[in-house]
């Protein structure tokens, strides 16, 4: 399927023809992308369709990746799946931009030919946060350490019963 995609496409000329644009771009061809991820294997696969609707030249699709973004807390890789809708309006001047229908993003092009991949890695870069973090706390366990010692201490010292387990834990817990 990567073969048969064109490296340049010119979007207002698919968009006359009706064209769909569908397949795969490996992750590690985006460098703006790069620095974002944790790892960059894999791709991102996208499925475009070009069209026009009155004196509107648009593409519409979808685009779906699994990335793994480093989280901001922690920096490790944070699994980020993105399945998203594209839906672009095709300009040649700010104005035009500006004219646009609210629910469509810009797709300013400047020469006939745009880099398709640029196009799905902008899409990518639109929706991906600024900071990407773990759902879960990430960085608590380290602050709770003290905790978990003295737990785990009066669990060795001697046999005691439950209850004064809790005790502990309660008490540590109001520290
Ligand atoms: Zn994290």
């Amino acid at each position: 399927m990567l073969d048969r995609l064109p490296e340049y496409i010119d979007p207002l000329h698919l968009a006359d023809k009706r064209g769909e644009l569908k397949g795969r771009i490996s992750l590690s061809n985006l460098d703006r992308l790069a620095e974002m991820l944790a790892d960059d294997k894999g791709s991102v696969a996208f499925d475009l369709f070009f069209g026009r609707e009155g004196r509107l030249a648009k593409i519409e699709g979808r685009i779906e990746a699994d990335l793994e973004l480093k989280c901001q807390n922690c920096l490790q890789a944070v699994e980020w799946p993105v399945n998203s809708e594209v839906k672009l309006g095709i300009v040649t001047s700010i104005d035009q931009a500006n004219r646009l229908p609210e629910d469509y993003e810009p797709l300013l092009i400047e020469e006939e030919k745009v880099l398709l991949k640029n196009i799905i890695e902008d899409e990518l870069l639109l929706v991906l946060p600024a900071f990407p973090k773990h759902q879960h706390a990430c960085l608590i366990p380290n602050l709770g350490n003290s905790d978990a010692d003295s737990v785990v201490n009066s669990e060795q010292s001697a046999p005691q019963n439950p209850f004064s387990i809790l005790a502990n834990l309660k008490k540590t817990g109001d520290l």
